[in-house]
């Protein structure tokens, strides 16, 4: 969901403060309630009711489906290896892109 979806929908609830909308965004975010898809400036709900952030996402290119993928604390810890030395890594923001199984006619079924 857009920001200005977001704000589309809290506007019928009388909330039509912009800063005001921002600044819940913000505060769910911090509880891992919401998250935020960099590549599209888009906010997704957790999956999990709130998580820890520690996470990828898969997303459907063709239906926009966002899965989230939990991550371990291994690949975690091998992802913000990756930082040069002069950047103390707080946040990984990693997103995969492909076709999900709805969107994969030719597909055969597997198993
Ligand atoms: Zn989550
Ligand atoms: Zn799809």
């Amino acid at each position: 969901m857009s920001a200005y979806a977001i704000l589309d929908r809290v506007r019928k609830s009388g909330i039509s403060h912009p800063p005001t909308v921002y600044r819940a965004l913000n505060d769910l975010m911090k509880k891992g309630m919401v998250h935020r898809l960099e590549s599209r400036s888009a906010f997704i709900a957790c999956d999990h009711g709130g998580c820890d952030g520690r996470l990828a996402f898969a997303i459907c290119r063709s239906c926009d489906k966002v899965m989230e993928i939990a991550l371990g604390k291994k690949e975690q810890a091998w992802l913000l290896g990756l930082a040069p030395d002069e950047l103390m890594p707080d946040q990984i923001t990693l997103e995969i892109a492909g076709l999900c199984e709805a969107c994969r006619p030719d597909q055969p079924a597997t198993s």
